[in-house]
């Protein structure tokens, strides 16, 4: 999922709708946005892109110098509107709408107490756990109440709030997933507007600047008063997804302190070092595969060249989940440039193969094409175990990796050869010459490389529905 809130702007809806509409590749299913004038918070939500939702007459109905937004992507069919985001919560201190990055774990029976102390919860998403435990918290003030809660719940939650006269911003104490603050100076002397997003590269069409992350574990509050922190924790190790760097975050965006841009670059740079094979031609699978696969060329020195084009008005939830319209899917989505590829030994780059069937339908299309060898190239290890952080992958049963070798998924893809991205090689891709504020290899989440999962304990059963 995407997050954005915005304090102190005029038009804090139509600059929520624009963050938005930059954090669409984090989930198309749904958006919503609410807005505050100091008195009285509204929402609009709907299922879709942020484009077709919010039209002119729409944001009209949403007034007020501050505002929070949603984009949504889950991995359950749930009854999906009702699951959209922001989700507003009415307590004794008043209405708080809540947008949130990530999954709750470990929740275990703590909806039933939530319901047994009188909460009435309105979704069946994981997230709305945070804001009945705002609601419910017996500490004295607001804050108190917002620490507390997000104190009790474990898991990935970068999150936004809203009550008619605040915002808040925060992370959970592993920092998985990212959260920037930008600032747009005030002109004349008007103080300075506020921006939270999941991404930097929210805040270029805001002409927001980038000012800093929001840290793990930290709880930013805006109001009339400025800008406060405090610390709900501080003695959890940083674990932060570094999925984010291989696929999930945009190239010009910045999160945890690296431009994900020269991450990828140097992942591909790095697997060109690893698994080096003579070919006449280094291929992306668009989009996500693109900058590794530049990386790949510029160190291999084989020439690069977009042998596979990407239709781009066919969204991901075009992509069922049953397997025979998934094919279909891969074929609208993508198709062979035949003169690029014809009599070639082709190296074809992409970020992750998941059940392989995508995979393979892949490699069958760029041999159709007249290719004469095809080498895969993935630009991270094998994917062996679920995430259970806010990234859609399947169940174990479900991953190819997790199952097979990769001379058998080799096999299976019908490749000529394939390799995976070392985990050092990922880590060192991921922190390589970053001076100052970068993280050390040890810093990041690699659980569904490792099974190794930075939390106490991973019950897949208590895993509701996925907000990503
Ligand atoms: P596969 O070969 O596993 O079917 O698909 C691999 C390709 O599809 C990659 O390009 C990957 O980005 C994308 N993909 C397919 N399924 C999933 C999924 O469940 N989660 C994620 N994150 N990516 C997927
Ligand atoms: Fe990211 Fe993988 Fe960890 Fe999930 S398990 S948070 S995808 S690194
Ligand atoms: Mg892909």
């Amino acid at each position: 999922c995407g997050v954005m809130a915005i304090y102190n702007h005029p038009d804090a809806a139509r600059m929520t709708y624009w963050g938005l509409y930059s954090l669409q590749h984090r989930g198309q299913e749904s958006a919503g946005i609410a807005s505050a004038d100091g008195q009285n918070v509204n929402d609009i939500k709907g299922m879709g892109l942020v484009s077709e939702i919010f039209t002119d007459e729409v944001l009209a109905k949403l007034p007020g110098h501050m505002a929070i937004g949603h984009t949504r992507y889950s991995t359950t069919g749930d009854s999906a509107l009702l699951n959209a985001q922001p989700i507003s919560v009415e307590s004794i201190r008043g209405l708080i709408a809540i947008a949130h990055n990530g999954n709750l774990v470990n929740l275990g029976n703590s909806r039933e107490r939530l319901e047994r102390d009188g909460a009435v919860f309105q979704t069946t998403s994981d997230s709305e756990i945070i804001i009945q435990l705002i609601a419910h918290s017996k500490a004295s003030t607001l804050v108190d109440c917002i620490a507390d809660s997000l104190s009790q719940v474990d898991g990935a939650f970068s999150i936004v709030m809203m009550t008619r006269n605040r915002i808040f911003a925060a992370r959970d104490p592993h920092g998985f997933r990212p959260l920037s603050m930008g600032r747009i100076p005030g002109v004349d002397g008007a103080p300075d507007t506020f921006v939270f997003a999941s991404e930097t590269c929210a805040f270029d069409l805001l002409h927001a600047k980038y000012e800093r992350d929001v840290k793990p574990g930290e709880l930013v509050m805006v109001s009339e008063d400025g800008v406060t922190s405090r610390y709900f924790d501080t003695k959890t190790r940083q674990a932060s997804c570094i999925f984010e760097h291989v696929y999930f975050a945009r190239p010009d965006s910045r999160i945890f302190g690296r431009w994900v841009q020269k991450s990828r670059e140097e992942m591909g740079r790095q697997l060109a070092r690893e698994s080096h094979v003579d070919a006449d031609l280094v291929v992306p699978v668009p989009d996500s595969g693109v900058t590794a696969a530049l990386g790949y060329a510029a160190e291999s020195g084989i020439p690069f060249n977009l042998g596979l084009i990407r239709n781009h008005y066919v969204g991901r939830t075009f992509i069922q989940p049953e397997q025979r319209v998934r094919d279909f899917g891969v074929r609208m989505k993508l198709n062979p440039v035949r003169s690029l590829l014809e009599g070639k030994r082709v190296i074809l780059i992409d970020d992750s193969i998941i059940r392989g069937t995508t995979s393979r339908k892949i490699v069958r299309m760029v041999r159709a094409a007249g290719a004469t060898e095809v080498h895969l190239r993935i630009s991270c290890p094998p994917t062996i175990s679920p995430c259970f952080y806010g990234v859609d992958t399947p169940s174990k049963k479900d991953l190819i990796a997790a199952n097979q070798s990769v001379a058998e998924i080799c096999q299976f893809i019908e490749a000529d050869t394939l390799a995976y991205l070392s985990l050092v090689g990922l880590t060192h891709s991921c922190t390589k010459g970053e001076p100052l504020h970068g993280l050390e290899p040890g810093d990041f989440c690699t659980a569904c490389y490792t099974g190794d999962y930075p939390t106490q304990w991973v019950d897949v059963d208590e895993i509701l529905p996925a907000t990503t």
